[in-house]
């Protein structure tokens, strides 16, 4: 993973001290946010700042725990990757969707530029300033198309460059997040078969228990039965007597 990707998307989003919160909370979870402040050199109230900028688009998640004496929350921050790759997409794709707009436009239009200034504008303006420029007089030259569109090819190039990274680190994510649902739902099954066995064997165990304990009534009613029977044959004889 290119962590300098992480950045870019952090800076634009956060500001230029929201970096080195990357480098703070990559690969780990669960940040404190006072070591957070402390390894930024900032007060907590400005580290908070930058953290809540980028949660506001995901960037970042916390949880929150409170001081059971001092009665206080502190919140602990983790870098959510996915989201970061998602919004890195999303810039790129819009940044060279743009970029082959204006490269479009270069092919069908003209443009005129103020060597003075160092401006440019379309021919339909320049027209409307009669090809002079409004802020100092000079006028305007047709501007070299091919500079421009080599220009905006290599831009579009570096862009496209960046968003097959951030594309395959999305893949490669995706791909690992897969293979652990699959070892989860491997393990579940699992779990699940011993789970089965287990209160099988059970009432198996306690279906036995419970034939013993009926089998022994059964034999102490006998044994009963067997004493009563010793006593009544004398009473039967004498009743038939
Ligand atoms: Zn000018």
């Amino acid at each position: 993973m290119d962590i300098e990707l992480l950045k870019e998307i952090s800076s634009s989003i956060g500001g230029k001290n929201a970096p080195p919160i990357v480098d703070i909370l990559f690969d780990k979870r669960n940040v404190n946010e006072f070591i957070i402040a402390k390894k930024l050199g900032l007060t907590i109230n400005q580290a908070r700042n930058i953290l809540y900028k980028l949660s506001d688009d995901g960037l970042v998640s916390s949880t929150r725990k409170k001081d059971k004496k001092k009665g206080w929350y502190t919140y602990f921050w983790t870098f959510n990757i996915d989201r970061a790759l998602l919004l890195l997409q999303k810039g790129l794709r819009n940044e060279i969707e743009q970029l082959e707009h204006q490269l479009k436009s270069r092919e069908i239009k003209r443009f005129y530029i103020c060597k003075i200034c160092n401006t440019e504008i379309t021919e339909e303006n320049a027209l409307l300033n009669d090809f002079a420029c409004p802020e100092c007089g000079e006028i305007y030259e047709m501007n070299d198309n091919k500079k421009a569109v080599a220009e905006i090819s290599s831009a579009i190039k570096k862009a496209a460059k960046k968003l097959e990274e951030v594309e395959n680190e999305i893949t490669f994510i995706e791909g690992k997040k897969l293979k652990k649902h699959e070892r989860e739902k491997k393990k579940q099954e699992k779990d699940k078969v011993a789970r089965r066995k287990l209160s099988n064997e059970k009432r198996k165990r306690s279906r036995m228990a419970s034939l013993k304990k009926a089998h022994a009534g059964k034999n102490s009613k006998k044994i009963q039965a067997a004493k009563l029977k010793k006593k009544t044959p004398k009473n039967k004889t004498k009743s038939k007597k």
